[in-house]
């Protein structure tokens, strides 16, 4: 194989084996009779294909983004570069294909605070009046009892059955089409707690091209997190 990495056969009780792929980690998940052999067989057989996944792992691992000038940022589905400005007041903008991130004195560690202040603050002006917003059109802003900005590890939304909405605001480096996706998703959620056909009915009245945006989702989310 090309790529290095570690391997952990985890055995439990279950009746099939499978595959996990992580960034230079491969999980095999066993029964607990499997033998030795089996595994080994397992995992060669599908040898194809835990190589291509760890390339695509360690490839997505790479576009992560860091805040360092001269790295790029794929801000709003376009990457731009990122340019710090030192001196002045502190301050985030695009220009053409530069996203200048502007500071007294300014270090990584300074540049990365500051792009959480403009995402949270983006997020707090965008994301919260629009779930209001469209709550109110579906008939149950009453449901809502407290709209919470967060990172989160992977997540990009979730909803209570208290009626607390949380989103992570790392979507603001998203195009407003799939923050909008995200906002309606979680809205969806005040009326149907799963993910049924109801449920996606719902998303689809308000959200009609929301099986694109979750495809662009799945594809492009790994580079928003810092
Ligand atoms: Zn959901």
């Amino acid at each position: 194989m090309s790529e290095s990495f570690s391997c952990e056969v985890l055995r439990s009780k279950r009746k099939t084996l499978a595959l996990y792929v992580k960034p230079g980690k491969l999980t095999v998940r066993v029964p607990l009779s499997a033998s030795k052999t089996e595994v080994e067989d397992f995992v060669h057989s599908n040898r194809a294909w835990i190589e291509n996944r760890l390339s695509e792992e360690s490839a997505r691992q790479r576009e992560r983004l860091v805040v360092e000038h001269g790295r790029r940022i794929f801000y709003r589905a376009r990457e731009l570069e990122i340019v710090f400005r030192q001196g002045g007041k502190q301050r985030i903008r695009t220009d053409g294909n530069r996203f200048i991130i502007q500071g007294h004195r300014l270090t990584p560690a300074k540049a990365r605070e500051q792009l959480e202040d403009f995402l949270i603050d983006k997020a707090s002006h965008y994301i919260v009046p629009r779930a209001r917003g469209l709550a109110r059109y579906l008939g149950v802003e009453h449901k809502i009892s407290q709209i919470k900005l967060r990172k989160t590890k992977s997540k990009w939304g979730h909803c209570t059955s208290q009626g607390v909405l949380q989103y992570n605001w790392l979507i603001m480096l998203a195009p407003h089409s799939i923050i909008d996706y995200m906002i309606a998703h979680e809205v969806c959620h005040l009326i149907h707690m799963d993910h049924s056909k109801r449920f996606w009915l719902l998303v689809n009245s308000v959200c009609p091209k929301h099986e694109q945006y979750i495809r662009w989702l799945k594809e492009h989310e790994h580079r928003f997190w810092f």
